[in-house]
């Protein structure tokens, strides 16, 4: 058992607020630990320390504030192996898939390293007689990010480096279910030269959400999790006078067209639907096989391979996924799968009766297909972020396009097809924030930026790429005319450049 507090002007401190929640092993289902959940007078020393150090760390020149990035990147990698089994082991996906994790939100802090040049102004000379004008962009202040269970290292990652790298101090209150990395990425940030109080990591529960949606010294608010959760943050944020981008669940639909590389397919299914145990934003869970042929195919190549998908703890180096990361995560699963039979869908592989020797308490599902999904089912309808893929069989190209286009979210969306004109239509046409044209899980990299649409996304700028620079820091704009002795008398209609 071990026990996690807090991350507070520079060092680690125990939790007093007498309130705790239990951290369990997915793979046994013991409780390995208890995380302490902050009270707002511990969410308001975390901010008194942030506002302390923000002023001196705002003057650093932005040189420097990218050396801290370059050292951390380089710690990231010396320290890979102990950083990927503290997600693993309270996640419980496979250690590669947390290394995984680790490396695409180091990729964020490698973009932020440029910030010298992401951060620049603009210039211009003789805007009027005597007259320039410039632009340059100041840090927002204290900045907070809420992070989701599914990525504890990539996702306070694509929040806290470009809010740091810009200049914020930063408050992160990571989820209650995997927090030992957040606090362990603080402590080599320090170690990689962030002055105490900079970054700051606040464990707990809505309670703790509440205190930083209502503190007065938190200027923008960033979050990733689930629709219900992103509409209510960014409802909170903004009414409080926040700035706010939320983001929030999926179902990522995979149109496979009658020409399409089958093998390349349904490979990438496996990958998109089952890869850690379809707890992914970005996961496929709705592969929509155009016509019956293709559907027939799909279906008897894939069958055999979710049937033989190796499931582990993490501690398997060949498991091809692990368990779910609660009883109450697997319980929810279930029942969305019970649901699915209910309604009529054909569940062709079942993994309802999985179980692993000396795991029996784990909090395992095996991998589910359901074949002859449709519109009006929960299993559709619902993100169910399990290993559960549905099958919804179209007839057409412009049905299985409206597929996702009526759907409630819009994260990502692949197609797999060896036509260009179709594959290029569907890019302009679809709906949905981030498209794979015969790539399943079109995250996209540092220098892009990620964000969905509809449901999946609150506000209007996504998260990294130069989205989040701009983000993360307010535009100022000074109009100066020099010299100062040019004449002319008072002016009362409003100024223009006639
Ligand atoms: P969640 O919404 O339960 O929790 C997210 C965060 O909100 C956590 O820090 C949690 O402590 C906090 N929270 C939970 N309930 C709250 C409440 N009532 N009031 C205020 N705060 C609350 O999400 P989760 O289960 O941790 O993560 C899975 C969800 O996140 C899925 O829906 C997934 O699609 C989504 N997700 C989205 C993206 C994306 O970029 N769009 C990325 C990853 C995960």
């Amino acid at each position: 058992m071990y026990e996690l507090g807090h991350f507070i002007n520079g060092k680690r401190v125990a939790g007093t607020s007498g309130r705790t929640s239990n951290i369990y092993n997915p793979a046994t289902g013991e409780v390995q630990a208890t995380v302490a959940l902050a009270s707002d007078a511990e969410l308001a020393a975390a901010v008194e320390s942030a506002k302390a150090a923000q002023p001196a760390w705002a003057a650093t020149n932005p040189q420097r504030r990218g050396r801290v990035f370059m050292k951390f990147v380089d710690l990231l990698n010396q320290n890979m192996d102990e950083l990927a089994v503290l997600i693993s082991r309270e996640h419980g996906k496979t250690v590669e898939d947390s290394k995984g994790d680790i490396i695409r939100g180091l990729e964020v802090c490698e973009f932020v390293i440029g910030i010298p040049h992401l951060a620049k102004g603009e210039f211009t000379e003789g805007a009027g007689p005597g007259i320039d004008m410039y632009s340059f962009r100041q840090p927002v202040g204290i900045g907070a990010g809420i992070t989701p269970f599914n990525f504890p290292g990539m996702i306070p990652m694509w929040m806290f480096a470009p809010a740091i790298a810009c200049g914020n101090a930063f408050i992160l209150k990571p989820s209650e279910r995997d927090p030992s990395l957040p606090i362990r990425l603080a402590e080599l940030m320090m170690e990689a030269g962030l002055p105490a109080g900079v970054l700051n990591v606040v464990n707990g529960d809505k309670s703790a959400v509440d205190a930083i949606l209502t503190h007065p010294d938190i200027s923008a608010v960033s979050f990733v999790g689930s629709t219900p959760i992103a509409r209510y943050v960014y409802g909170t944020a903004a009414s409080n006078g926040k700035r706010a981008q939320c983001f929030g669940g999926a179902k990522n639909h995979m149109i496979i067209m009658p020409d399409a590389d089958l093998d390349q397919a349904c490979n990438a299914l496996m990958g998109a639907g089952y890869g850690s145990a379809g707890e992914r934003c970005m996961a496929i869970s709705v592969a929509v096989p155009v016509g019956e042929e293709t559907a027939n195919r799909l279906i008897a190549k894939l069958s055999p391979m979710v049937e033989s998908l190796r499931i582990g703890p993490y501690t398997d180096d060949k498991a091809d996924m692990g368990p779910l990361v609660t009883k109450e995560a697997e319980t929810r699963v279930r029942g969305l799968i019970e649901k699915g039979l209910e309604q009529g869908a054909n569940l062709v592989v079942d993994g309802r009766d999985f179980k692993l020797q000396g795991y029996e308490d784990g909090f395992f599902v095996g991998g589910c297909l359901f074949d002859n999904v449709t519109r009006d089912m929960d299993i559709y309808k619902t993100e169910i972020f399990g290993p559960v893929l549905s099958v919804v069989r179209a007839k057409t190209y412009e049905e299985a396009l409206d597929l996702p286009m009526s759907h409630e979210y819009g994260n990502g969306v692949a197609i797999y097809t060896r036509d260009g004109d179709a594959a290029r239509d569907f890019a302009s046409r679809i709906n949905i924030g981030m498209v794979g044209v015969n790539v399943p899980i079109p995250v996209p990299l540092s220098y892009h930026s990620f964000g969905g649409w509809k449901a999946s996304s609150f506000g209007d700028l996504n998260q990294y790429g130069t989205d989040s620079i701009k983000f993360w820091t307010q535009t100022k704009t000074v109009t100066s005319r020099w010299p100062s002795g040019i004449k002319g008398g008072a002016e009362f209609s409003m100024p223009t450049m006639k």
